[in-house]
């Protein structure tokens, strides 16, 4: 198998048609596990948070979290799904250390959620609708730490630790059906699919969302189909990708990689892969077991779950604003036009406005703050834009400093700068860098006066009615107070001071 070629993706397009299927797992936000009462609070203590239950030890007995069912609810109900009135939990039985009951409570064929679908919007504006075949309740598992390697795997490691922390936390799967008929567009997509279903996650507020901390995570199944094929080919499942940028990669590299083996005659093999954020590159992982090999079977310690009616339309009630009726909401209250609305959205700053909005800005220095300036540096930084270390009322400060006239664009940038660089408030940078216009007038009026004594043929002009000498005394103003002037101001008094 020539593993390491990639055909050209012009050409992959041309011969064939790729077909996606997400998985994403995401770790609801609720205060305790999925079957048990401990904490589930991230990055505590290693095996703190765990009891005899989330360790699986015999005797102890599974109670289902009910805050969790109801989160699993008001995801499939946001997903347009259907809520089975009657459903089961069911063990998935395979070993694996971080996993300590040696089954991992799942559901299988009686999902809580079903036949949904979620509206995607692509860069250029275009609407896919992108079918949900289930959501369904299960636990995650704990976490292995691989050391002694150089790389944190496992291979190469000399020993393995164990964190059973995380083992129990309740998780949520959503599948969607097989997604066909997106040609290029194929890894777009993937990656506008799994953000937008992180933003309505969001909104429902059941999870952090947070791709860099594992509780959204994304398998990306692909598999290409020559042209005028009707049967589907067979898959990979790149698991656990862990940016909403690798997704796009992982897939349309997924694509290149079969491709380039199916045209030589060769077979796809149906297994796992790992992205390699490095390189941009998947790797082999396990060979794919099918579900016979996993021997469910409802779980005999568990109550089906049989939801009425009317508390399904309690929780429906509870559903918030979904994100895109929100954006046209923010369009027409903003009044955006259509492209400003959308490099709004594709800067990913829908939110961060909003909140900088909230804090006291007006939407246009709000907007142009997060989509121009801080978008920037963000990409320079290779980061999120939420991840810049900086909030909005911070950048609100910011901008109200500046509709006060206490500093011009040019400083604003610097005082944001400072807050970037881990300086402190806006007002502690304004003041540790001093950086404040000079608007008191007599300051100005000094350096008006020694300018004009400087240069008193330009005074002499200014005073025979030449205004736009005036120019040459506002520079040097400018230049003795550092920039900090208001250089319309500054003009203003040099006027007064001529006539
Ligand atoms: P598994 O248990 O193997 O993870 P799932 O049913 O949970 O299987 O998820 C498989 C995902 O792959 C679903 O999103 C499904 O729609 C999609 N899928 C199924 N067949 C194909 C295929 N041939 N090519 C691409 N995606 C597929
Ligand atoms: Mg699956
Ligand atoms: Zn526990």
């Amino acid at each position: 198998m020539t593993a390491a070629t990639v055909l050209d993706y012009d050409e992959v397009i041309e011969r064939f048609d790729p077909v996606l299927g997400l998985e994403v797992h995401v770790e609801l936000n609720t205060h305790t596990k999925m079957f048990c009462g401990c904490p589930t609070t991230f990055g505590a203590e290693p095996n703190t948070q765990v009891c005899p239950t989330c360790l699986g030890l015999p005797g102890s007995l599974p109670v289902v979290n009910r805050v969790a069912v109801e989160s699993a609810m008001r995801i499939g109900l946001a997903l347009n799904c259907e809520i089975a009135p009657w459903c089961r939990f069911a063990r998935k039985n395979y070993f694996y250390p971080d996993m300590p009951k040696n089954f991992q409570t799942s559901q299988y064929d009686e999902p809580i959620a079903f036949n949904g679908s979620l509206d995607v919007t692509l860069e250029d504006g275009t609407v896919v609708t992108v079918a949900i075949e289930r959501a369904h309740m299960e636990e995650d598992t704990g976490k292995s730490l691989h050391v002694g390697g150089a790389t944190g795997r496992i291979h190469g490691a000399d020993h393995s630790l164990l964190d059973y922390n995380r083992a129990g936390v309740p998780l949520i799967e959503i599948v969607t059906k097989p997604i066909e008929g997106m040609g290029e567009r194929a890894p777009e997509v993937a990656r506008a699919y799994v953000s937008t279903l992180r933003d309505l996650l969001r909104a429902l507020d059941v999870s952090d969302v947070r791709m860099d901390q594992g509780s959204l995570r994304c398998d990306a199944n692909v598999s290409l189909m020559s042209k005028g094929a009707t049967e589907f080919g067979t898959r990979t499942e790149t698991k656990n990708v862990n940016s909403l940028r690798s997704v796009e990669r992982a897939v349309r590299y997924e694509m290149t990689r079969q491709a380039a083996i199916l045209v030589e005659g060769g077979s796809i093999l149906q297994e796992t892969r790992h992205f390699q954020e490095a390189t941009g590159t998947t790797s082999a992982g396990r060979r794919k077991e099918t579900s016979e090999d996993y021997r469910y079977f409802p779980e005999p310690d568990l109550v089906p779950i049989a939801p009425p009616a009317e508390w399904v339309e309690q929780l429906r009630a509870t559903l918030p604003e979904m994100p895109s009726e929100r954006r046209k909401r923010i369009q027409a209250d903003w009044q955006l036009t259509d492209l400003e609305l959308r490099d709004l959205v594709n800067a990913g700053a829908v939110d961060l406005v909003a909140a900088t909005v909230d804090a006291g800005a007006s939407p246009a220095e709000a907007r142009a703050w997060w989509v121009s300036y801080l978008s920037q540096e963000a990409n320079s930084r290779g980061l999120e834009l939420a991840a810049l270390p900086i909030t909005p009322p911070q950048v609100a400060r910011v901008s109200a400093l500046v509709a006060e006239g206490k500093l011009t664009n040019k400083l604003a940038r610097e005082v944001i700068d400072g807050v970037l660089a881990g300086e402190g408030e806006p007002d502690e940078v304004v003041e540790k860098r001093g950086l404040a216009v000079v608007s008191d007038d007599s300051a100005l009026y000094a350096a008006i006066d020694e300018a004009l004594a400087a240069q008193p043929d330009v005074a002499d002009k200014i005073r025979g009615g030449k205004v736009a000498a005036a120019g040459a005394i506002v520079g040097a103003v400018m230049k003795t107070t550092k920039g900090q002037a208001d250089a319309k101001r500054v003009r203003e008094l040099i006027l007064e001071r001529c006539t």
